[in-house]
């Protein structure tokens, strides 16, 4: 038999509002993953966008996440607290000439279906306020496979093209911050939505060009409405109001654990110890999305 090693694996919301139903899920299984090894799960707040992050929001998600059972091993990580090592690891990119300065707006990439061009289309005046975009090699071809959804490919530069790291505004961007702060925490397996998917092929290029080792990933079917929206903090969708062991018992069933979404317990602990005791990852679903139950969509 061929032991995994210890995972390391994180649950990482942006504090924009309270955990949804989506949010759960994708909680419950990177818990699930990380503890089922004997390894250890980390919180991290992603909290770079203060204009979209109503005050005490951090705390409501830290409190639900108590009140389920799912603490994280070790001290939360603000993002907002990381801003040092963002402009180190920029700073890294800059030098090694696989990021520049970019003033072009959104309109000047218009022409381009938003895919930046080779040369930039606006001039970047020194000293102005410009972006800091990624170099995107033609030819920069990703895959890697993903431990649910299986094999998967994007050729980054014709998909996405050079992107963003840092907006002129000053804000980070996603890509840049999670992948120096997965490194920095030491992630070994990233467990989240599948909507994310198409934003790995991304983070492993920045990885490698930032020399840092690439996790194992595995993106879990995202939750949506009959009508297939992705239920979303944002979109104003509904908190989790049940109780914490009926959510708890709901988002399990939702990921086809249902052994131990029936298993008897009478408090959170006492399900989710019964949940990694039983926990095998290919029990899981292998789809990209799945209609949440009536009551939490
Ligand atoms: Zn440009």
């Amino acid at each position: 038999m061929i032991r995994r090693m210890a995972s390391i694996g994180r649950f990482a919301p942006s504090p924009t509002g309270p955990l949804h139903f989506g949010s759960l899920v994708a909680a419950l299984g990177s818990w699930l993953c990380a503890h089922a090894d004997g390894g250890v799960w980390r919180v991290r707040i992603e909290d770079l966008d203060p204009p979209r992050e109503p005050a005490g929001s951090d705390r409501e998600i830290l409190d639900q996440l108590a009140a389920l059972g799912l603490a994280g091993n070790g001290e939360t990580l603000y993002q907002s607290t990381r801003h040092q090592a963002y402009a180190v690891a920029l700073a890294r990119l800059a030098a090694d000439g696989a990021a520049y300065p970019c003033a072009c707006s959104r309109s000047d990439l218009e022409p381009f279906a938003g895919v930046h061009p080779e040369i930039c289309v606006r001039d970047h005046a020194p000293g102005l306020p410009a972006a800091w975009r990624l170099r995107v090699p033609a030819g920069s071809v990703i895959g890697f496979d993903d431990a649910l959804q299986g094999p998967q490919r994007q050729d980054v530069a014709t998909a996405v093209g050079d992107f963003v790291l840092r907006r002129a505004d000053g804000f980070w961007s996603y890509q840049l911050a999670m992948v120096v702060d997965d490194a920095w925490q030491g992630i070994t397996e990233v467990v989240r939505g599948a909507d994310l998917l198409d934003s790995t092929p991304r983070q492993i290029l920045l990885q490698r060009a930032l020399g840092l080792p690439t996790p194992r990933y595995l993106h879990l079917p995202v939750a949506t409405d009959a009508e297939g929206r992705k239920l979303s903090k944002s979109s104003g969708d509904r908190p989790l109001g049940a109780a914490p062991l009926t959510s708890l018992r709901a988002a399990l069933a939702f990921l086809d654990l249902t052994e131990a979404a029936a298993a008897p317990a009478a408090a959170p602990a006492a399900l989710l110890d019964a949940a990694r005791a039983s926990f095998c990852r290919s029990s899981l679903p292998q789809v990209a999305a799945r209609v949440a139950p009536r009551d939490f969509a």
